[in-house]
């Protein structure tokens, strides 16, 4: 059977692949579960928060607080697999930046236009009004349903623990808690950062993935302003970016709906914008483009500052395990996150779909789902390579740089267990009486 067979067989009869659970409802989570409804009969979207058809900030994604800019390349990868989505964000409120002439970069202490990028078009949005665009599309497809307000506790397996068979559920505040088990052929984890999955792997006696982190110690503070009804600059969206040797510090203004500018500051190297008005604006002063802090002082404060400082590369070798619970499969940032800095986590979220829908095209129809795991996860980590070492390549030049191996971190662990042994043997010995103070005790 070649390839082509295998597609038209997979998608014209998607019962073929049964259930697909998704954890989480971010930007991974929606473009999987689009691609999911293409090979199987029913998909379900289990997240946590609730109201995400409407462009709000909500819990479980505190990082929209800041400034998130889309790359011209994750933007048409998005158009493609949602077609009039752009058309869509523009009709409500979404800027249209052009490329060369509306975009200001301040790097190494001078301007850039970007030439290369000179007749193209980049949308510019808050991150709630692009998730909720999508969130509205993947929730139209018929095989789709979202469960809100519910989070995912625990997997199911079956007896053998080879293989995956659900989840379990937790319905979100209400008292008592209330909890049920969803039956499913494959859950896929978009839960983010801090995904359960390799506590969940580990607490089923599989071996965790080991983890590579690159930290340039990235700090970010971010708040919203009205933009200046009469602004004159000529740019719409102004960049200054830190740069190794010039400085640690940057900026980004950029246009959101509603008239607004959602301005996030940021600091490398641990020399992180402070979350107070007066450290804002004293830190947007001191950024090498003065136009940044005279921008600002034109504009009204509608916010205030918020801080974020999570922003390490954080790859889990999902790719890597010796042994793979067949049907749980990992994407996002739960299994790459890199330091949004470099704005690319959106883009590859979306490609990590692209790479899915690829999987599962190459795919035949083994019982029970066998060798998806492995399958997906390897192509997933190609696909991110670029992505990985463009952003990594980036921070390393950080002198301050934190660069973790696994082999440095079961290092580490070893060191804390020989540690943590130390300690409780000290306290046992300290716990325990000594001979002379039972002869004390009995004479
Ligand atoms: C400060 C900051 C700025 C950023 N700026 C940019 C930028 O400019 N450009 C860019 O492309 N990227 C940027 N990113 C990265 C981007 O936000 C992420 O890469 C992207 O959101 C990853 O999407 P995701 O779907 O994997 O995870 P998330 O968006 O984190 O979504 C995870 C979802 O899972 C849900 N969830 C979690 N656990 C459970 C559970 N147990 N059960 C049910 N639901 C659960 C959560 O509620 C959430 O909805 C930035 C990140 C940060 C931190």
């Amino acid at each position: 059977m070649n390839d082509k067979t295998i597609i038209a067989r997979n998608r014209s009869n998607p019962a073929a692949f049964g259930h697909a659970v998704v954890i989480g409802s971010g930007i991974a989570g929606l473009t999987a579960a689009r691609v999911l409804a293409d090979y199987f009969a029913r998909v379900t979207i289990i997240e946590r928060d609730s109201q995400l058809d409407a462009p709000q900030f909500r819990r479980g994604v505190p990082q929209a607080h800041h400034a998130h800019s889309l790359p011209v390349r994750g933007q048409q990868l998005l158009e493609k697999q949602f077609p009039g989505l752009t058309a869509e964000l523009i009709s409500q409120g979404a800027e249209a930046v052009h490329g060369g002439s509306e975009m200001a970069f301040f790097v190494a202490g001078e301007y850039h236009q970007l030439r290369q990028q000179g007749g193209l078009i980049t949308l510019s949005s808050s991150r709630p009004l692009l998730e909720s665009a999508i969130y509205r599309r993947v929730a139209a497809q018929p095989r789709i349903r979202i469960l809100s307000e519910h989070g995912v506790e625990e997997l199911l397996v079956d007896r053998s623990r080879r293989r995956v068979t659900g989840v379990r559920l937790r319905r979100r505040g209400g008292w008592p808690a209330q909890e049920a088990t969803l039956a499913a052929d494959l859950v896929l984890d978009a839960s983010g950062r801090d995904s359960q999955a390799p506590q969940w792997l580990a607490d089923l006696g599989y071996t965790p993935p080991q983890e590579t982190v690159v930290n340039a110690f990235t700090g970010y503070s971010s708040r919203l302003y009205r933009r200046p009804a009469n602004f004159g600059e000529s740019w719409k969206t102004l960049y200054v970016r830190p740069t190794p040797t010039h400085s640690t510090r940057g900026g980004v203004i950029l246009p959101i709906e509603g008239d607004r500018w959602h301005v996030t500051l940021h600091g490398m190297a641990g020399d992180h914008p402070p979350t107070s008005e007066a450290g804002f604006l004293d830190f947007a002063r001191s950024l090498a483009a003065s136009q940044f802090y005279e921008a600002l002082c034109a504009a009204e404060p509608l916010t205030e500052p918020r801080g974020y400082r999570r922003t390490e590369n954080r790859t889990r070798h999902y790719e890597r395990l010796p042994r793979y619970l067949e049907g749980l499969l990992v994407c996002g940032d739960a299994a790459f996150t890199l330091n949004p800095v470099h704005a690319m986590g959106m883009t590859a979220a979306v490609l990590g779909s692209l790479a899915l829908d690829k999987t599962l095209q190459a795919y035949g129809a083994a019982p029970n789902l066998a060798g998806l795991a492995g399958a997906f996860q390897q192509r997933l980590s190609r696909t991110m390579a670029e992505l990985w070492k463009l952003t990594t390549d980036q921070d390393r030049r950080w002198p301050q740089v934190e660069v973790i191996e696994p082999w440095e971190q079961a290092r580490r662990e070893r060191r804390q267990l020989a540690a943590k042994i130390t300690q409780e043997a000290a306290k046992r010995r300290d716990r325990t009486p000594s001979s002379s103070g039972l002869n004390v005790a009995f004479t």
